[in-house]
């Protein structure tokens, strides 16, 4: 019986257990282990901090969840991997202990370097915690008018919940009649649309923001923010008084001292999402090092990968299975201009893209994920 080690309760390393519960039954040890019970759905968020949906619809209880599957969740927090003895340190409060295994799934996720930004964590609002998205909520109900500032600091890669807060925010205070009294820019530190800046998205886009009057300033790396003034590593300075941004992100700490990481600690794996240089040892979602936004569906997709590839392994096959790095990106307008996009990131062709009231129906049905889960 091979002892599977999973890291990480979010989209990869739940999408992993799952996919190897259906290929390898109860033969073998699954184990997930994860610093909160709570399994978050984040493309919710933004509903979430505009009070569209719950908090109830936007996370499910792992543990309960692993029950069911068959695996063994451990909530806790991973402190050390060690990869020549093949074993883990987790630490729950002040206990450690380790947890041995044959074979391991890193799926850690991102970590928000937001010291990188000075006065990021006491001034700006921020969507990657239900607690945060809520307390955000609590400003936006408070906002009448002034400027509101949406955008991302530099090395943040998620651009689509930037986009999706300044049209919430732009319908929002229309729907209190308040939307002359308020000026909404996005800032972004690359030149227009760059990380979705594939031929297609950037007008698409342009014609969405355009026609809700939302400002767009690219070319604008946040380096300082104030009580009520955000600053740019280019001597830009401007006023708020709303302020949501996406951090700068990193991989995670665990993996950066193991010699697989890049300098910006995001692991590095094949197109079979197994880690370069060790056996045994696979990783997906948020903490690889690949190009390009940091994508829900791509850790899906990688952690169905990682355990079909496992699979193989364990049953003494070749682990052949490649992952593609695609993006389909949908950013909810709330209507008609919301925008579908398609881009294989490995590949030197445009997107495809598409824009209807459809792709906004169709990304509140990805929030029933949580339930299908659950359930
Ligand atoms: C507001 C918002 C909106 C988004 N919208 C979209 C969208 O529309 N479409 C889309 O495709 N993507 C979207 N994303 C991105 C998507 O949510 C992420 O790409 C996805 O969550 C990555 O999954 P993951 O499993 O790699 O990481 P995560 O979901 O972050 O999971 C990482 C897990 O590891 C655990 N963990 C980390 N470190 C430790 C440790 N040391 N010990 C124990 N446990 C640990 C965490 O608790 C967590 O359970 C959005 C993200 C946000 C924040």
């Amino acid at each position: 019986m091979a002892k599977i080690l999973i890291l990480g309760g979010g989209f990869g390393g739940v999408v992993a257990a799952e996919r190897l519960v259906q290929e390898l039954g109860d033969k073998h040890q699954i184990t997930l282990v994860s610093r909160s019970r709570h399994f978050v759905f984040y493309p919710g968020l933004v509903r979430l901090a505009f009070g569209k949906c719950g908090r109830e619809d936007v996370s499910f209880d792992l543990r309960r969840t692993m029950q069911r599957w068959g695996v063994n969740f451990i909530e806790a927090e991973v402190t050390r991997v060690d990869p020549s003895e093949h074993k883990v340190t987790i630490a729950q409060r002040d206990v450690q202990g380790q947890l041995a295994y044959d074979y391991l799934i890193l799926a850690l996720g991102r970590r928000l370097a937001t010291e990188r930004v000075t006065g990021f964590y006491e001034n700006a609002h921020h969507l990657l915690n239900v607690d945060k998205a809520l307390s955000f909520g609590n400003a936006i109900a408070a906002f009448h008018g002034g400027r509101a500032i949406i955008g991302e600091c530099p090395g943040a890669r998620l651009p689509v919940p930037v986009y999706e807060t300044a049209f919430a925010l732009s319908r929002t205070l229309a729907e209190r009649g308040e939307r002359k009294r308020a000026r909404i820019t996005i800032v972004s530190p690359d030149p227009p649309g760059s990380q979705l800046g594939y031929v297609g998205i950037t007008v698409a886009l342009r014609k969405a923001l355009d026609a809700h009057r939302i400002e767009f300033l690219p070319d604008f790396p946040i380096s300082r923010i104030t009580t009520g003034a955000v600053m740019s590593s280019k001597d830009q300075t401007l006023n708020f008084n709303l302020l949501m941004l996406v951090p700068p992100f990193l991989g995670p700490p665990v993996a950066s001292h193991l010699g697989i990481t890049n300098e910006e600690s995001y692991i590095n794996v094949d197109s079979t999402m197994r880690v370069t240089g060790l056996e045994g040892i696979y990783s997906v979602g948020d903490c690889v090092n690949f190009s390009g936004p940091k994508m829900g569906h791509m850790a899906v997709r990688q952690g169905e990968v990682a355990a079909t590839n496992l699979t193989a392994e364990i049953t003494g096959r070749e682990p052949l299975t490649e992952y593609i790095h695609e993006m389909r990106v949908v950013i909810d307008e709330g209507g008609g201009d919301s925008i579908y996009a398609h881009k294989d990131l490995w590949v030197d062709e445009p997107a495809s893209v598409r824009q209807s009231r459809f792709w906004s129906w169709a990304k509140r049905v990805h929030e029933k994920q949580c339930e299908v889960f659950d359930s």
